[in-house]
């Protein structure tokens, strides 16, 4: 199977101001492939990590 594994960034709500929505990043990560990888949120490094060493694969 070919691997593409994607990292998907965490983000956490911030209140509006101004009515603009507002997001931060938590500094985690999620990293999935459609092979049914799902590392859930783990720190953003490892997330990197992980789906380099995945595409490997
Ligand atoms: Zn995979």
């Amino acid at each position: 199977m070919k691997h593409k594994p994607n990292v998907q960034a965490e983000t956490r709500d911030l209140p509006p101001v101004e009515g603009w929505r507002r997001v931060e990043h938590t500094g985690r990560a999620r990293t999935t492939c459609p092979c049914g990888l799902d590392t859930q949120y783990i720190p953003t490094t490892q997330a990197t990590a992980a789906a380099r060493s995945h595409a490997q694969q």
